[in-house]
């Protein structure tokens, strides 16, 4: 083994204690997305961690979010790696004090423990690892953002930049159950629709009326049909609304929708079709607008193939075997994937029943996935060296 990727591997491999202690502490801070008290909590406590080992970090203040906390490591010209996680839950605040930090074996229950608190333990000791080495082979960024859950509609601006230029993005997810980390997801988006018709009475004057509950009917048939399993693209109207009274012609109905694409160029065409198809008139006196209210970008196979056949190599090198999985859920490694840099998702320690409360984190994972995302980070500096 190389000298660099030897004392980081067996710094590591001490740190298990401490990484058990960490991620608890951080389980135990309630942090919702919209809670901006806690994930700020979580920030401070990652930075008194990386500060205690003379790590920088820069504190973005974010008024309406979460902080950002960025951390640059090494000096350079040479494209830089960087690793993301996000502080953020989907759990409300108050779920800790029912439904704690506990732990049965090997196994780690409570709010976030897998999705991604112990991503985040996983990505503070791997930075510390490196910090330990006398030189990196070439600079190594961090990010911590805290609005994953909901879209990052303040974290993405944060991500794009800081993955712009990089060689290659490690974004801390749980890895599945099976062991296996994320090569493909795919990109999603939601939508509203909203439609205006015209009210009228219903036994007196129906023909004056102009329905939006029809109008809106016709549509969700059209926008379900653009469904298609084959090519993995789907649209889901999973809530409607409208009308005021049964004896009312409705003067308005809305509809929440999902739709979901593996890769960009479905994504054009798909927005394309929907933004057609909503424009056009069902019935005359309606008229329909849409509006999107988030987006997550595909993180496109191709983008994650070279940079998972090393974390593969350097994971069977560490005496684990591990696969690229595909899967329909989205995350903000489809941001960094979508400008064209490698990226790998779903390394951090595994975990699964994510967004539930019987989530849990194996912590015999914990030691093993920092040891391979360091490995493989550090490679990424060898093979350009020429050492194999
Ligand atoms: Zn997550």
């Amino acid at each position: 083994m190389d000298p660099m990727m030897r004392e980081v591997h067996d710094w590591l491999a001490e740190q298990y204690e401490a990484m058990v202690d960490g991620l608890k502490t951080l389980v135990e801070i309630d942090s919702n997305s919209y809670d901006k008290a806690g994930t700020d909590a979580v920030a401070d406590t990652i930075f008194a961690w990386l500060a205690a080992d003379g790590i920088e970090v820069i504190r973005h203040a974010r008024p309406d979010a979460g902080d950002i906390l960025e951390v640059r490591l090494g000096v350079g010209e040479e494209a830089h790696a960087l690793l993301i996680g996000h502080r953020d839950t989907v759990f409300p605040t108050g779920t800790v004090a029912t439904r704690g930090y506990s732990q049965q074996a090997d196994l780690a229950f409570g709010p976030g423990v897998a999705d991604m608190k112990a991503g985040l333990v996983m990505n503070c000791f791997v930075l510390r690892a490196l910090k330990r080495l006398p030189r990196l082979p070439f600079p190594v960024r961090a990010l911590f953002t805290a609005d994953e859950e909901i879209g990052s509609p303040d974290g993405r601006a944060f991500i794009e930049q800081a993955a712009t230029g990089a060689r290659a993005v490690f974004n801390a997810e749980p890895g599945r159950i099976s062991g296996n980390v994320v090569t493909a997801r795919k990109g999603g988006a939601s939508f509203t629709i909203a439609v205006e018709g015209k009210a009228a009475h219903s036994g007196v004057s129906h023909a004056d009326g102009a329905s939006a509950i029809e109008a809106l009917a016709r549509k969700i048939i059209k926008v379900h049909a653009l469904t298609d399993y084959e090519n993995g693209i789907t649209t889901n109207i999973g809530v409607i609304e409208g009308g005021v009274s049964r004896n009312t012609v409705a003067p308005w109905a809305k509809a929440q929708l999902d739709v979901r694409f593996v890769t960009n160029e479905q994504r054009d065409v798909l927005f394309a079709a929907l933004k057609t198809l909503i424009s056009e008139q069902e019935l005359p006196g309606t008229t329909a607008t849409l509006t999107q209210s988030s987006s997550f970008l595909p993180l496109e196979a191709q983008m994650s193939e070279a940079l998972f056949a090393r974390y593969q190599r350097q994971a069977e090198l560490l005496g684990f075997a591990v696969e690229g999985e595909f899967t329909g859920g989205c995350s903000d490694a489809g941001f960094t994937a979508s400008l064209g840099v490698p990226t790998l998702c779903g390394i951090g320690p595994v975990g699964a029943k994510m967004h539930t409360d019987q989530e849990f984190c194996r912590l015999d994972t914990l030691v093993p996935r920092a040891q391979a995302v360091a490995a493989t980070l550090l490679d990424l500096g060898a093979a350009e060296q020429g050492h194999y």
